[in-house]
């Protein structure tokens, strides 16, 4: 078990708490410093991990799934009642305030009661007189999950809810930067499974591949960067393994001139810039119509230089610090590259000198190719884009390698409507920013991810179809196949 001076967290392995020899150090970004400890898994604990879950997926399976809901549903309430406390380490890991960090905890409780208002369907694709052929959707085994740093607690749920509903079990592991609230989330819930069924492990860098390569795991669902999802998908080619990849994005907005500039500044701005712009899905690219682009920029501007960014865990700060010390330095990179090739800045106000925060900033117009417009930032430094003609301006905000999300700005509903439906992506809001809804799936196109979370579609890739022909003749009397099954 590992400690901090008062606090310790423990994986959960077969429904027990469970020990480690070593332990990693877990950093408060507000500080830089450390703060925590949470469990090193080696390959040994991993395994135990896995044979647990596969001895609980036998019984697991063909246990009813209204049980399975139950267990759900009792869970999602348990961490309900932790939320305040949960929230108040979930900041000091993640960085997030307060506010947010509780809107997550809870948000993560709501996820995981609304998927059990989802059922796994049976299909019937033939009821004729001489035979019923029905498609079933059986679970697959022993599921991988592996989660990024930036929601740690709702992206967890994500996986643990489709996966256990559907009738899999699972090994859960939460990213070495914030793994602490999602390993008490286990250590709360453990008992609202039977033992084996939800198992969550913590590690270093080395876990994740290990992972991936196990033999014992039917199916990874992964969300992280596009990067790691190519190596989650090269080690799942070995032996096949199912894949879901929720991965980056560089998506667009696009403000068209008819906007009422003034209504929408601030939604924008949280579009851009929520969680200190570490979303998937946060506007990464804002393309700005020539005709009102002074306007909205400058309003942009006032709102970064007016936006309270500090400590999450003292009231009143809008945004954090950026979660960890490498995405930290990648930001600043991105920033120095924008100022050495000449770009303008425009810098919000002023953040702790301790910690991991760097200022809101907008960078004015630069080229489409400047690497702050092409990369993914995953920080807050956010390019502002001029356009003039509409027909350039989507073939500009398609020209990505990625393509998870996207928004349309405009007082024509409609028009904005016909624009969405050309944008090569997963999602388009309207008007809105960074909506999800437990049923509707989350999908990026392109380089952006492979499968869908959430919704009925979410649900069946924790299920492969199992076709059964079951004859209304008897035995002997059914006719071959004019056309057989090759
Ligand atoms: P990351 O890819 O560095 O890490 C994600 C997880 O993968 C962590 O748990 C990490 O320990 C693990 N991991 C690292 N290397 C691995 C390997 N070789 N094999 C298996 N697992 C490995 O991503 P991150 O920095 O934690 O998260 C930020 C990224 O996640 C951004 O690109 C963001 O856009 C993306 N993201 C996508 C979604 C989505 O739904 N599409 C949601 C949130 C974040």
């Amino acid at each position: 078990m590992a400690t901090l001076a008062t606090e310790t967290f423990s994986m959960t392995i077969d429904g027990s708490a469970a020990e480690t020899a070593r332990t990693i150090d877990v950093r408060n970004p507000a500080t830089g410093e450390v703060f925590a400890q949470a469990p090193d898994a080696s390959a040994d604990d991993l395994d135990r991990a896995v044979a647990a879950a596969t001895a609980a997926f036998e019984r697991w399976k063909t246990t009813p799934i209204d049980e399975r809901k139950a267990a759900l549903n009792n869970a999602a309430g348990i961490i309900e009642a932790h939320a305040k406390d949960l929230a108040a380490l979930f900041v000091k890991e993640q960085g997030r305030p307060y506010p947010g960090a509780k809107a997550e905890i809870l948000g993560g409780a709501m996820w995981m009661k609304a998927t059990t208002m989802l059922d796994v369907p049976v299909e019937v694709t033939e009821d004729s007189d001489t035979r019923r052929v029905e498609v079933h959707h059986v679970p697959l085994g022993v599921v991988c999950g592996i989660v990024p740093w930036n929601f740690p607690v709702l992206l967890a749920v994500w996986k643990i809810a489709p996966a256990l509903l559907a009738g899999n079990t699972l090994v859960l592991k939460p990213s070495p930067f914030t793994p602490l609230t999602t390993l008490r989330i286990g250590e709360l819930i453990r008992d609202c499974f039977p033992a084996g069924v939800f198992n969550v492990i913590s590690g270093g860098d080395a876990l994740g591949p290990l992972m991936t390569a196990h033999k014992g795991f039917a199916k990874i669902t992964f969300t992280g960067s596009t990067a790691t999802g190519k190596r989650v998908m090269g080690s799942a080619a070995k032996d096949l393994k199912r894949i879901t990849l929720e991965l980056g994005g560089n998506d667009a907005a696009i403000v068209l001139p008819d906007v009422d500039v003034d209504a929408v500044a601030a939604q924008l701005f949280e579009g851009a810039f929520h969680n200190t712009a570490q979303v998937c899905v946060a506007t990464k690219r804002m393309f700005i119509h020539a005709d009102i682009y002074d306007q909205v920029r400058d309003r942009l501007h006032e709102l970064a230089k007016a936006t309270p960014v500090g400590d999450g865990a003292q009231q009143g700060n809008r945004y954090g610090p950026i979660q960890n010390e490498a995405q930290y330095r990648r930001v600043l990179d991105l920033i120095d590259d924008a100022r050495a090739t000449g770009l303008t800045l425009l810098e919000g106000g002023s953040v702790p000198q301790r910690g991991y925060f760097v200022p809101l900033t907008l960078v004015d117009n630069p080229p489409d190719d400047a690497r702050v417009v092409v990369e993914e930032a995953f920080g807050p430094v956010l390019p502002l884009l001029k356009w003039t003609d509409l027909d350039d301006v989507v073939a500009r905000a398609n020209d990505s390698e990625y393509g998870l999300a996207g928004a349309v700005w405009s007082a024509d509903v409609d028009k904005a409507t016909q624009i969405a439906h050309r944008l090569d992506t997963g999602t388009v809001w309207i008007n809105q920013n960074l909506q999800s809804t437990p049923f509707t799936p989350l999908a990026g196109a392109k380089q952006s991810g492979f499968g869908q979370e959430n919704g009925l579609p979410g649900l069946l890739e924790f299920t492969r179809p199992k076709s059964i022909f079951i004859p209304k003749q008897p035995a002997g009397t059914i006719p071959e196949a004019e056309v057989a099954a090759p």
